[in-house]
């Protein structure tokens, strides 16, 4: 299988980075091949502008995913994002490891995905969910956080975390056609014990040795729906 880990922590000695290590030396021990997309160390550039378009269009008023749909396909996307888009379509397995922020992913993460996964080929018209241009692919998220389990699920203090994923899990890696498998999710890092901590990356390596079991999230098809789109009558 071939892996792509992109990866969003600022500091190269953190719990997700050890994560991310963790996950190279898996799955290249199981005989995968593994690429990164370190986004620091890239000094990835988050913001989608104008200034991802050779040649324009309509240089007049900036639709962006109709520019980056014309674009990929007259190879005159930015490089940055070339570079990226080459990777994932690389990738039988894209891997997403970051910590929480703000319930949600880091600002350097979600700028690439709103620049990577480029309409035209990623997704468009109805090309979505199991129709989706990266079906075929699976997913896995991979994720730290300060809060405590406890605090998470149906009538926790914060709410089930699936319900603060969905834009990822749903509304990104399943509409684009990814099989999405459950996250991997690493509790109250910061304030337990290193043999807790060490507990985890125990946990994280049995699950990426056996990630061919891994039953993925359900989520619509297409064939459920009618032309315009209305579910069908059950
Ligand atoms: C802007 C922002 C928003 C946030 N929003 C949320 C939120 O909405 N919800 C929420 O719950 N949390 C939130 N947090 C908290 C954040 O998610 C956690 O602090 C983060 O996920 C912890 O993971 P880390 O990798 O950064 O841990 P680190 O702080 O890097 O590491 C924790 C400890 O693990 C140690 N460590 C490193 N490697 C290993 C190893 N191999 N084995 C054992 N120990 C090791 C480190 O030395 C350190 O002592 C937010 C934080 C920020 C900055």
């Amino acid at each position: 299988m071939k892996v792509l880990i992109v990866h969003a922590h600022p500091e190269a000695k953190s719990f997700s980075s050890a994560l991310r290590d963790l996950a190279v030396e898996t799955l290249q021990g199981q005989g995968h091949e593994v690429r990164q997309s370190d986004l620091h160390a890239l000094d990835w550039n988050p913001v989608a502008s104008a200034a991802d378009f050779g040649e324009r269009q309509n240089p007049d008023y900036l639709v962006y995913a109709l520019e980056q749909r014309e674009s990929v396909k007259a190879g005159n996307i930015a490089p940055d994002i070339q570079r990226e888009l080459d990777k994932l379509l690389w990738a039988d397995l894209l891997i997403l490891n970051f910590p929480l922020y703000w319930f949600s992913v880091p600002a350097i993460l979600k700028g690439w995905i709103d620049r990577v996964l480029v309409s035209g080929v990623c997704y468009g018209g109805k090309r979505f969910y199991d129709q989706g241009g990266l079906a075929g692919k699976k997913a896995l998220v991979s994720l730290t956080l300060g809060g405590r389990e406890h605090m998470f699920g149906e009538g926790a203090i914060h709410g089930p975390l699936e319900d603060m994923l969905r834009p990822l899990l749903r509304g990104t890696l399943a509409y684009v056609g990814l099989e999405v498998l459950p996250p991997f999710v690493a509790w109250h890092v910061p304030y337990i014990s290193n043999d807790a901590r060490e507990d985890f990356l125990r946990a994280y390596q049995a699950r990426l040795q056996g990630l061919e079991r891994d039953q993925p999230l359900e989520f619509p098809r297409l064939e459920q729906f009618d032309e315009r789109l209305y579910p069908l009558a059950r």
